[in-house]
């Protein structure tokens, strides 16, 4: 059957292909038109629609036409999308497809990549990891903020999160800005060193060394804060433009109060209007303080910064102990306003030099003070004979208010010069440049035209070496013990 179908179907065929050919037009009235049919077949790929129909979208659309039939349709990508073109490689949209055969069309959307800038910036006080930058959409970014000492993380402007570590996922240009606090910190109690120099010179600055000399150091007051009392300073010694502060000290003369206070930390400073005075204190941390210091003679504020000292800060008397021949074992140790410790200086000092002065009674040896002084000091000659017991005269403001701190140390050299007339029975043999000087002295041993006052600690030369004076001193009475010659060094006197 099947087989037969073939033949017949052939037959008709080719019967309607000549018979159309072979019709003369005008004769007879056309045949039925036999129209061909094909299939457009639309599909859209993903990210958008198709469409052939106003209003109407689709992701296939199957339909049959006739032959040369054109088709108008549209691709319609999704949002974030853009339409790529037609699997037949035309890019128009929308295109017109003339039916010709059975079509198979495909549209092609491509996702479209946003960037956007995110940018993010800190107000002082802290810093963010990373400063931003330019990313896809939907990226995501983590910033973390990290305060700097003495701050607080508080927050984001450009986002309302309190965590100091965010991610943001970016969908639009975004600025984000990391916002710090100044933590108020409390000022430690304790002693805290002032350099007033400029503003970055602080950290550098060598606070405490002072194993130098004083004059090496760069400007530094020493003061101590308490929780209401903060500048305490009894004394104040100025060499040049240094200053040094010294808590321990007794005054020397009137000073001044005046208050200041940084929120509900009040402080006071003793001063006198020839020193400088704060105007202004902000804490940087608790160990640093930053001060605006007034200059008053010269009307002239400068910023200032002062340092806790992390170990106590030596004395007035520990500070010039470290000077010079005040570095001495002997000397070192002395404590200036102790008389006893004094004499126990001097007799090791003997001691050193071979000159045994051992039989002194230390103890019941005195000091007494005068209130009107005649002279600086002078011995008391009714204890002139016993060598065994020293006393000796002090002009009693004299001794109250000078250590071991003068430029020459004329609180020790008065006392020695005055054991070396009640211990060493040594007259003023020198008219210079000996602790025995005096202006009636016999002589000048060493061409020295200086007096007693000027041997110093740190001697610019050998006139005026304090040391060199020493030597000679214990030498001289040596020198007239061994060879009998009183009158030499020392004062006749009849004891008997
Ligand atoms: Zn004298």
């Amino acid at each position: 059957m099947k087989n037969l179908l073939y033949p017949i179907a052939f037959a008709l065929s080719a019967f309607l292909f000549f018979y159309s050919c072979s019709i003369d037009e005008d004769d007879a009235p056309p045949p039925a038109a036999i129209v061909k049919k094909y299939t457009l077949s639309v599909t859209a790929g993903e990210g958008g629609t198709i469409s052939d129909i106003v209003g109407k979208y689709f992701s296939e659309i199957t339909r049959t036409y006739s032959e040369g039939t054109q088709v108008i349709i549209a691709a319609f990508p999704n949002s974030g999308h853009s339409f790529t073109g037609w699997s037949n490689g035309s890019t128009q949209n929308p295109i017109t497809v003339t039916l010709n055969s059975n079509t198979n069309l495909s549209a092609t959307f491509t996702a479209i990549i946003n960037s956007y800038t995110l940018t993010v910036t800190a107000v002082e006080g802290g810093t963010v990891s990373t400063q931003g930058g330019t990313y896809d959409e939907g990226t995501e970014v983590t910033i973390t903020a990290s305060p700097a000492e003495g701050y607080e993380f508080v927050g984001w402007e450009g986002s309302d999160s309190t965590e100091a570590s965010l991610t943001v996922t970016l969908g639009a240009n975004t600025t984000l800005i990391a916002l710090f606090e100044f933590i108020p910190p409390e000022v430690q109690n304790g002693k805290y060193a002032l350099s007033y120099f400029s503003e970055d010179t602080y950290n550098t600055l060598n606070v405490i060394n002072f194993e130098n000399n004083l004059l090496n150091y760069n400007p530094i007051t020493i003061f101590e804060f308490k929780d209401s009392l903060v500048i305490d300073a009894l004394r104040y010694l100025r060499v040049s433009d240094f200053w040094y502060i010294d808590t321990n000290e007794r005054a020397t003369e009137p000073f001044s109060v005046r208050e200041f206070a940084y929120k509900d930390l009040p402080f006071k400073e003793n001063t006198t209007d020839s020193l400088p005075y704060i105007t202004y204190l902000e804490a940087v941390n608790n160990k640093v303080i930053k001060f605006k210091l007034r200059n008053p003679n010269e009307d002239k504020t400068e910023y200032g910064y002062g340092r806790l000292l992390e170990q106590e800060p030596p004395t007035m008397n520990d500070f010039y102990s470290n000077v010079g021949f005040f570095r001495d074992p002997i000397y070192s140790q002395l404590d200036p306003f102790d008389f006893k410790s004094m004499l126990r200086g001097f007799i090791a000092d003997a001691e050193r030099h071979g000159v045994d002065l051992s039989n002194v009674d230390v103890e019941n040896s005195i000091l007494a003070l005068s209130d009107n002084p005649i002279a600086p000091a002078w011995v008391t000659w009714e204890t002139w004979c016993n060598p065994n017991l020293a006393k000796i005269n002090y002009a009693k403001a004299l001794w109250l208010n000078r250590g071991l701190y003068d430029k020459h140390a004329q609180k020790l050299q008065i006392l020695w010069h005055e054991f070396g007339h009640d211990l060493l029975f040594m007259d003023h043999w020198a008219a210079g440049g000996q602790i025995m000087s005096s202006s009636g002295g016999r002589g000048t041993p060493n061409s020295c035209n200086y007096g007693m006052y000027d041997l110093t600690m740190i001697p610019p030369d050998d006139c005026r070496d304090w040391e060199r004076a020493v030597n000679d001193l214990f030498a001289h009475f040596k020198e007239a013990q061994e060879s009998g010659i009183k009158g030499e060094y020392q004062y006749e006197f009849d004891c008997n």
